[in-house]
Order: C-alpha cells, then structure tokens, then sequence
C-alpha cells in the first residue's frame, strides 16, 4: 500500500486538494483519497512536489505514421500535408515498426495511458497486442468515388476482425467529410455493431472544407473535381456539420475544430491537437466555445508534431483559453477516458487503476485551486 501526497491532489471527478493524500495499492488501484494528509502516519506518506493527476488519455494518434517525424513540411496546409503523406509507403518495414514502438514509449514517458488512435493498415497490431497501453483502434475510410465504396467497407471490416481478434478496441471510421461519399457513409454506418460505441472523424482542420461545402468552390473542391470525386461529397452537405446526419446519431468524437462555429456545436465530444494545428494550418481553435466536460486532447502524429506529449498540449491550450488547472487535467484525461468507455482511467475513483502521474516545475500553468 501507498500513500502519496503533493502540494495538490487533482482527483478531478471531486474539486483539487491541496497536500491531499492518494492511497494505491502495489497493481496502481485507487484505495481512498484524504482531504487532510495529518490523518496518515507520517513515516507512511510519500511527499512528491508539484500536482498528482490521473494518467492522460491521447484522444488523437496515427502511430502508424511515427515513422513521417519531420518527414513533412510544416505551415504548408492541409493539402500538402494529405498529399505528402503518401510517402509513408517509401519507408522499410522494419523502419516502420521500430518507430512505432519508439513513438509508445515516448508516450508511455509522457504520462499517456490510453489513446484512440486512427489505423488504415495493421502496421500498429503487433505493439498493441503488448498492451503497454490501451487503445481504441479507428479502422479509417476514405474513398472520394462511390464506385469503390463496396471494396473499401470490405477491406475495413477485415481490418476491424483483425484488431477485434486480439481483444482490441475497433471501430470503423470516416477520415474527414471531404473524404467520404455518402454510399461509403451508409456502408459504414450498416456495419455498425453491438461492439462499437464511438465512431471518429476528422473536422474543419482548414477553412477551406468550409469553403467546399458553404460556397462549392475553393482548393478542396478543386481538388475533388481533379480526383474525379463524387459530387455526392459536397452536394448534399452544405456545412461540414452537416456529416452528422448522416452518421444517425451515433457517438462521434470530433476531431480538430479550427473553424467550428458555435451554433454547429452537438452534444458529441470533441478533440483538439493544438500543436498539429499550428504545425499544419498554423490556426487554432476557438477554446470559449466548447463544454470543457466534453472536450479532450490529442498529439495527432509524428507526421505533424515534434512530440507526443499531452502536458505540452496542454500548455498550448492553457495560454490560448481561460481553463484552469483542473479543467486542463480533465480534457487530458477524465473526458477522454469517458469517451472511449476506458471505465478503469481518467480519475482517483476508488478502484480505478488510472494511472498517476506527477507534474512539476510547472513554470507556465496556473494552479488556481
Ligand atoms: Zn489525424
């Protein structure tokens, strides 16, 4: 048994307590928490200096991609980032699978305990049957003409058995509403099962997916027009919100949200990647906006970040909105857990194994409570 104390406790399913005590057992399983740490014999407390948190939940990953670590220019938009990643292709296989493994352990240093992270390939499959972390796997689709719809759900669906045979986590998912035809959407949507409970989908990480749907012109919708596109992507879809409908209502995590306006806001949860954002669009979003009980945070890639690292997320979101402490740990790691259904993380409930994690030295985050 373990009773760890710090100048505060931050459960955040309660208020944060200063020099609040976190009792564990040996497996990391939440015992009790104490508002007052003169009630624990001294010589059985541990004194740490900073914040205790849960661990963090990264709400947005491609670790298939670690291996595009500075491989992409940045501040070059969102089309030329779409673009260059076709070069994942160009890479060794074992090139491939030694930088997964490597970006895992840069989270698991970080203090990240689970993540939801998008997958076009089983290339992550083998990493994650270690189970150095939870996931939730989204199976992605993308498919800009309805004649390939059928082949694509297809190749999805195996993909999904795939990761769903070693006991992981799996949903099938749209990458973006630019990206998707309506047939694709339904096929995704028919295909919905008892073991999926969230789907995903990348939205407005530019102003020009606004632009396709709003105005019918633009980059994008030149360059659907140039990929022989269905016009079904943009005609029937005059907001990108407008792909909710289409999803029926099931539980969707939105992911990006640059150009979201405030009278398109759902009850869904929501993601932001702020430093993908700035590396890729240089924008951010409008953080007033958001319930902050249903807004998480995510690295996205290595493709289009320096890091994996929640806390430095964090740091980007806390100089650009009025979130306190408390508010920031909970997008890091309550509200995410909560949307992946990840019951065991994201706060000091007893009997939770969520992880614990100590930050320190916090030069630019405000501790308020
Ligand atoms: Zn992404």
């Amino acid at each position: 048994m373990r009773f760890l104390t710090a100048d505060y406790l931050y459960p955040l399913h309660t208020p944060p307590l200063k020099k609040g005590v976190l009792q564990i057992s040996e497996k990391g399983e939440v015992i009790a928490i104490f508002a007052d740490r003169n009630i624990v014999p001294k010589d059985k407390l541990e004194f740490f200096e900073g914040v205790l948190c849960p661990g963090f939940v990264n709400a947005h990953c491609h670790l298939e991609l670690s291996h595009l670590f500075r491989e992409i220019d940045q501040g070059k938009g969102l089309l030329n980032f779409l673009s260059a990643v076709r070069k994942r292709d160009n890479f060794d296989r074992e090139y491939i699978l030694a930088s997964i493994e490597k970006a895992e352990q840069q989270m698991i240093k970080h203090g990240i305990v689970a993540v939801g992270d998008i997958c076009n390939t089983a290339d992550t499959l083998a990493q994650k049957q270690k189970r150095n972390l939870q996931y939730y796997n989204f199976i992605e689709v993308f498919g800009v003409q309805e004649a390939h719809a059928n082949q694509i759900i297809t190749k999805a669906i195996d993909l999904r058995e795939q990761f769903r045979i070693s006991g992981l986590k799996s949903t099938i998912s749209p990458h973006a509403p630019y990206s998707v035809t309506q047939k694709l959407l339904k096929k995704l949507i028919e295909n919905f099962d008892e073991e999926d409970h969230l789907l995903t989908i990348h939205i407005q990480e530019t102003s020009k997916e606004n632009e396709l749907f709003e105005n019918k012109t633009g980059d994008f919708f030149h360059w659907l027009r140039g990929a022989n596109a269905s016009p079904s992507i943009w005609e029937y879809r005059h907001k990108s919100t407008d792909i909710l409908k289409e999803l029926q209502g099931k539980n969707t995590l939105l992911v990006h949200n640059i150009f979201l306006q405030e009278e398109s806001l759902s009850d869904n949860y929501y993601c932001t990647c702020p430093k993908a954002n700035l590396y890729i669009e240089n924008s951010l979003p409008n953080y007033s906006i958001f319930n902050s009980d249903k807004l998480c945070v995510g690295t996205d890639s290595l493709a289009s970040n320096d890091s994996l690292s929640i806390l430095e997320e964090l740091e980007i979101i806390q100089k650009n909105s009025n979130f306190d402490l408390n508010t920031l740990l909970k997008i890091a790691s309550k509200n995410g857990a909560e949307a992946f259904g990840f019951k065991q993380l994201g706060t000091f409930e007893k009997g939770k194994i969520p992880g614990v994690n100590l930050i320190s030295g916090l030069s630019d985050l405000k501790i308020i409570a």
